[in-house]
């Protein structure tokens, strides 16, 4: 099918009544719009989150359930009278209701992804109803059907090939006669257990699709018109890029850069599908455009901030002219699922960084890990970092780039400074309080 497009809307876009209204404006402004990605509405999957623990006083978790309630009541109620869509929505906040009280919540991580699930499948059904108010045929799809994960809760690992399968069989017939409304971040494993692809997964999830359906174009529509040179809450300074390349734009979201969960290129870049990313709030704005190739390659696209990076150092004599140190401390690695961002040796040490979100639901530095490490050799965890990376083109063969960076930033103290593994990132790390600071700063020296 050619023409068709994936459009996604992320938790602000869909996050009352009147931001859906815009949201089904758009869709049903472009007929080519047959798969619409809803994240859930603004906070809910914060709240779910804070259910999914398990562990809260029974007033706490009642005010919460009640606070979501409120949330997409306040959607329907807009609606007017849908004697249909209030049960539908009501049986869904009974079984979350159910699920949170679940004995077995605190332990089972399938359990908290099903919990966690309820945020997109209400959003879904909500925007399905309102773009059928809107005059669009629409209907509510369960993408558990298509979105076949292994059963790494909390973090699943899509199967693309079955992902293929499915969406062929039972995705792409329904496109012949209706817009598909269906949700982000959630996917199913073989034994049908509900999973999640990590916080702010949506984005992923309709990359998958649009890879899927050999889609045309993705459009990520957010609180944004289009990504920025660097995050618009950290300076005012920073402006709308209209076109970046898929490389950038990937180094972009897997360095830190919010506006696109970091796995979501990697469909659109085997797929060749183009991506757009602009405001639902205002889509006559424009926004970015992200593709293979962009008119200009600029030597400085973007500074990206990611928070809550832990450096794990290890110490060993044993490393010293040896082999298989290296190979050691990744197989633990590697068996733990972690993977590393930064690295950099010495004779003696390895240090290494990784993503430790505290809003994830699973903690990646376990008391098991730090055991098997130990055996390898001495281990230091600091905490409180974050790693900052400039992004753009031929960073490692242009002269004057490490100088210009290092120099804008001689009052700060930098860590495990990298450059050269790409031609499209140079990152380092800094204490956290001063990462916001940082970014100003570069911004400034890099961009104005
Ligand atoms: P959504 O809920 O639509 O998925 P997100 O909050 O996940 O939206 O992502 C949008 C946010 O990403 C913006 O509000 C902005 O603060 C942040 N952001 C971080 N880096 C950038 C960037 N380079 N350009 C634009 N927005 C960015
Ligand atoms: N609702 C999920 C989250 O808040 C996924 C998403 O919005 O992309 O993380
Ligand atoms: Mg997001």
């Amino acid at each position: 099918m050619t023409g068709l497009i994936v459009a996604k809307f992320g938790g602000t876009s869909v996050a009352d009544y009147d931001a859906m209204s815009r949201c089904a404006s758009i869709v049903a402004s472009n007929p080519e719009t047959k798969i619409v990605v809803v994240s859930a509405s603004s906070g809910v999957t914060n709240y779910l989150v804070r259910l999914a623990k398990g562990n809260l006083p029974t007033n706490e978790r009642d005010a919460i359930l009640a606070h979501i309630a409120d949330i997409e009541f306040s959607i329907l109620k807009k609606m007017g009278h849908k004697p249909e869509m209030a049960q539908a929505l009501e049986h869904l906040l009974n079984e979350l209701s159910a699920c949170a009280r679940d004995a077995e919540l605190a332990s089972s991580l399938a359990l908290q992804d099903e919990l966690l699930s309820f945020g997109e499948r209400m959003s879904s059904l909500l925007f399905s109803e309102i773009l059928r108010e809107q005059g669009t045929h629409a209907i509510n799809f369960d993408v558990r059907q298509v979105i076949k994960t292994d059963a790494s809760h909390s973090k699943a690992t899509p199967d693309i090939a079955l992902i293929k399968h499915q969406a062929e069989t039972l995705l792409m017939p329904e496109l012949a006669h209706s817009v598909i409304v269906t949700q982000g971040f959630i996917g199913a494993s073989d034994n049908g257990k509900t999973t999640t692809l990590g916080r702010g997964g949506s984005d992923y999830s309709a990359a998958l699709l649009a890879e899927s359906v050999k889609a045309e174009a993705l459009q990520i529509w957010t609180d944004v018109n289009g990504i920025y040179t660097t995050d618009p809450r950290l300076t005012a300074k920073a402006r709308p890029i209209n076109e970046i390349s898929f490389d950038e734009a990937a180094e972009m979201a897997t360095f830190g850069a919010k506006i696109l969960h970091p796995a979501t290129l990697v469909p659109a870049m085997r797929a060749s599908v183009r991506v757009f990313v602009g405001s639902s709030r205002q889509p006559e704005a424009g926004g970015t455009w992200v593709a293979w190739k962009t008119e200009h390659k600029p030597a400085y696209r973007a500074i990206a901030l990611r928070k809550e990076q832990v450096l794990l150092t290890l110490k060993s004599p044993d490393m010293l002219h040896a082999t298989g140190f290296l190979a050691d401390v990744f197989t633990i690695l590697a068996r733990h699922k972690i993977s590393v961002d930064l690295i950099t040796t010495s004779e003696i040490s390895v240090a290494l960084t990784l993503d430790e979100p505290t809003n994830g639901n699973s903690r990646k530095i376990t008391e098991t890990l730090l055991d098997e490490l130990k055996a390898v050799g001495e281990v230091t965890v600091e905490e409180n970092l974050s790693l900052i990376a400039v992004i753009g083109n031929h960073l490692q063969a242009t002269r004057g780039v490490g100088g210009n960076v290092l120099s804008a930033l001689e009052k700060y103290n930098l860590r495990m400074i990298c450059h050269g593994a790409s031609a499209h990132n140079l990152c380092f790390l800094v204490q956290s309080e001063d990462a916001p600071g940082i970014v100003e700063h570069l911004h400034s020296c890099l961009f104005d």
